[in-house]
């Protein structure tokens, strides 16, 4: 079992964000938020490795409560034996919003990521800026639907991007 909560550092390649922002960007300029997820390998009992970025079948939808995206079961349960074949690890589900980066009730509630000490990340402007760790918010779970957004230098701190 591998515990996610004492993990202080994580490396993160600056192609895996590229590998994100392309995608959000091409849903972007369809008016849709998009989500991708972050997985990899513990390389110490507090350091994380992000090695590969996912972009699972998603469902886009921009409907009355607003911007919507659905990773349906099918897709998880593809995502779970990948995993579990290669002996990795989710860490982080990284989605983009039209304006504002924040944690929605929607986003409390139904995240991908549900193992304490996971995080999930918002991307401000359908990610159409550089990327720039500052612009994202960064939530990490540390109870039943309870996220708790990390202030920039803890996320300085824990994000290490590798260039
Ligand atoms: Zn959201």
């Amino acid at each position: 079992m591998i515990l996610l909560n004492k993990i202080e550092r994580i490396l993160l390649p600056f192609s895996q964000i590229e590998i994100v922002y392309k995608h959000l960007r091409n849903v972007g300029s369809q008016g849709y938020e998009g989500v991708a997820l972050w997985i990899g390998v513990l390389i110490s009992e507090t350091e994380f490795e992000i090695t590969e970025t996912i972009i699972p079948q998603q469902k886009l939808s921009n409907s009355e409560e607003g911007l919507l995206y659905l990773v349906e079961a099918y897709a998880l349960e593809k995502l779970n034996w990948y995993l579990y074949e290669n002996k990795l690890t989710l860490l982080s589900q990284i989605h983009s919003h039209p304006n504002r980066a924040y944690h929605s009730e929607t986003d409390d509630k139904y995240p991908i990521v549900t193992k304490l000490g996971g995080f999930s990340i918002v991307v401000p402007n359908f990610a159409k800026a550089p990327f720039q760790l500052k612009d994202w918010a960064i939530f990490r779970l540390q109870g039943n639907q309870d996220w708790r957004e990390l202030d920039k230098i803890e996320s300085s701190d824990i994000f290490n991007i590798i260039y």
